[in-house]
């Protein structure tokens, strides 16, 4: 069984996550690292699941009194870092949902994961069908290279643009040529109103209460467009992913970012 302690309880990612990890026979619920509530059982905080499970304040103290296998982090990126570090420090193998690393962190992440031979795994999207939809992406860009991102999220997000939407331009960049779209001569009257560059292709981010986690990938080619889109209508959408990443990450000894590296 798979010692487990998660980052982010109170957290919408994070509920879902306990509940999942308390459901899976295969998987036994440690610790929780909350900010609040430190020293307390999670059954003694109204809102938290009524399970016996300690929660913590400290990352490390945590880690080390648990003696888990895996951390799970849904909290912030710069927590989540934080929480990473004090996982390769203690042999903890990190799984981490968390969302807006830069590529630094991820390459300071990873040497350390490669150093230290601890595995990891980060993915900006744990859903499977959004996985999906950035494969797809990056098949389509082979034929019709121009291509316009829209995300939309919930308006509690931190970072813009989203992970996912990041990831699907970095695919579809490694399949086409680098190149500047729209008009050569186009000009914003209003600032940002054609989205974020990200080597020529644009990137739109809708923040909306309501909305959870939705993209839509819009391709333009002679006389058509083609559309493919990705919504989670609710966060339990992520948890399939995150179990086979805590399923895959006792196998790896280095830090694997993107869920797509590990699904067949
Ligand atoms: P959320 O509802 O705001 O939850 C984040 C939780 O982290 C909050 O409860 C927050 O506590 C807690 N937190 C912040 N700093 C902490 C720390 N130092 N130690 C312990 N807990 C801390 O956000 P969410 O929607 O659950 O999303 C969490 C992260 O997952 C975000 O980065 C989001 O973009 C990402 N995400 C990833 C996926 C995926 O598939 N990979 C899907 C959805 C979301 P307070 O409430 O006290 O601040």
């Amino acid at each position: 069984m798979l010692k487990i302690v998660i980052a982010g309880p109170r957290g919408n990612m994070g509920r879902e996550a306990v509940k999942m990890v308390h459901a899976d026979s295969n998987f036994q619920l440690v610790g929780v690292v909350d900010i609040e509530h430190d020293g307390l059982k999670m059954k003694e905080v109204p809102d938290m699941e009524p399970l016996d499970v300690q929660i913590y304040e400290n990352i490390t103290e945590c880690l080390q009194q648990t003696k888990c296998d895996i951390l799970i982090d849904l909290t912030s990126p710069k927590a989540g870092k934080k929480h990473m570090l004090a996982a390769f420090d203690n042999g903890v193998r990190p799984v981490v949902g968390t969302t807006g690393f830069t590529e630094e962190d991820v390459k300071e992440l990873s040497d350390i994961a490669q150093s230290k031979q601890i595995g990891a795994i980060i993915a900006p999207n744990f859903a499977i069908g959004a996985i999906l939809m950035m494969k797809f992406s990056q098949m389509a860009a082979r034929y019709m290279p121009h291509v316009e991102i829209i995300e939309q999220h919930h308006d509690r997000k931190l970072d813009a643009p989203s992970g996912t939407a990041v990831k699907t331009a970095q695919m579809i960049t490694e399949v086409r040529q680098s190149m500047k779209q729209g008009h050569p001569d186009e000009e914003e009257q209003l600032k940002g109103a054609r989205g974020a560059d990200y080597d020529g292709l644009r990137i739109h981010s809708v923040r909306l209460p309501g909305l959870v986690a939705h993209q839509e990938v819009i391709f333009g080619g002679e006389g058509q467009t083609l559309k493919l889109r990705h919504d989670s209508l609710n966060r339990t959408s992520f948890m399939p992913g995150i179990k086979l990443a805590c399923e895959t990450v006792m196998k790896l000894d280095v830090l694997v970012y993107g869920l797509e590296h590990i699904m067949e």
